[in-house]
C-alpha cells in the first residue's frame, strides 16, 4: 500500500513536519509515501492555506529530497504537490510544474469562483445557491481541470466529489454529467484518487462515491490512493475500507508514479 496524499505544517492548516508523516508511514508498513502539500499559486491566490514560492524553493523541495535519501531502503518518498485548478492560472501552474522534478501532481478543485466551498467558514453558502447548479458547476470545473494544459496539467484527479463534503446532495441523478466528466478524465490518461478523508468529514463517505467508482471501472480508469492527512496520525487512515473498493473497482491495482510516469502495482 502507498499513501499519495499528505500535507504538513507548510500549508498553515496541517500539523507536523514532513518527517513525522514519513515516520508514520513507515510505522504503517507503507511502501511509498507521497509528500503532496498544497502548491504555491500566483497572485496570492488562497495564500493563507499554502506555502509561498519562496518556501517551496528554500524549505519544501530541499526537505523532501533530503528525506528521500535519508529513508531510502525503508520507504520510497515521492516529491509531489496537490495543485489547484483555478481558471486563469493554468499557464502559470503548467510552467511551474514543468520546471520541477515532481513524481506526480494531484489536481484538485477547492474553489468555485471566489467561494472556497470546502471551507467550513463558508458552508452557509450552500443554502444560498441551487444545489443542482452547484454540483453542475463543480463537475464542470473537474472536467476542465482534466483537460487543462492539453490534459497534462495534473496526473491524479484529487477527491473528485469534494462538493459533497458537508452532506449536501443533488436533487437529481448526475449520472449523465458524470459520464461526460470521466470521458475527459480517461482521454487525459489521469488516475483518479480514492481519498479516505471524506470518512472524517460531515459526509462520512469516501471520495469518490461508489456511483463514480462504477463509472471509473466502466471506463477502465486507473485508481490512486491517499489519506489527505493533515496530521501524521492520519497517514494510512481507513485504508482497509479503501482496499475493498480497490479490489472491487480497480482489480486490486493502484497507480504509482516516478518522474510523472505512471505504473500500476498490485496492493497487498
Ligand atoms: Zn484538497
Ligand atoms: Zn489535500
Amino acid at each position: 500500500m502507498v499513501d499519495y496524499h499528505t500535507h504538513n505544517v507548510l500549508c498553515k492548516h496541517a500539523d507536523g513536519e514532513i518527517e513525522a508523516y514519513i515516520l508514520r508511514a513507515i510505522d504503517c508498513g507503507l511502501k511509498e509515501i507521497g509528500c503532496s502539500d498544497h502548491s504555491p499559486m500566483p497572485n496570492d491566490f488562497d495564500a493563507p492555506h499554502r506555502m509561498t514560492v519562496e518556501q517551496f524553493s528554500s524549505v519544501y523541495k530541499p526537505t523532501v529530497l533530503k528525506l528521500r535519501e535519508k529513508y531510502k531502503g525503508k520507504i520510497a518518498v515521492k516529491f509531489a504537490l496537490e495543485g489547484d485548478f483555478f481558471p486563469g492560472t493554468e499557464e502559470w501552474v503548467k510552467n511551474f510544474n514543468m520546471q520541477q522534478p515532481f513524481d506526480y501532481v494531484i489536481g484538485s478543485v477547492h474553489y468555485l469562483g471566489e467561494w472556497g466551498f470546502d471551507n467550513p467558514i463558508f458552508v452557509h453558502k450552500y443554502e444560498e445557491r441551487d444545489i443542482d447548479q452547484t454540483y453542475e458547476l463543480y463537475y464542470d470545473h473537474i472536467k476542465r481541470s482534466a483537460s487543462a494544459g492539453g490534459g497534462h496539467l495534473f496526473d491524479i484527479l484529487g477527491h473528485c466529489d469534494l462538493v459533497k463534503k458537508f452532506g449536501h446532495r443533488p436533487t437529481r441523478n448526475m449520472e449523465e454529467v458524470l459520464r461526460e466528466v470521466f470521458k475527459v478524465v480517461k482521454a487525459a490518461d489521469m488516475a483518479v484518487e480514492i481519498n479516505t478523508s471524506g470518512l472524517r468529514k460531515p459526509v462520512k463517505e469516501i471520495y469518490p462515491s461508489e456511483q463514480i467508482l462504477q463509472i471509473i471501472h466502466d471506463y477502465n480508469i486507473p485508481l490512486a490512493l491517499g489519506s489527505d492527512a493533515h496530521s501524521p496520525g492520519d497517514v494510512g487512515r481507513d485504508f482497509n475500507i479503501a482496499r475493498q473498493l480497490i479490489e472491487k473497482y480497480g482489480g486490486g491495482k493502484i497507480s504509482v508514479f516516478t518522474n510523472r510516469q505512471r505504473s500500476e502495482v498490485r496492493i497487498t
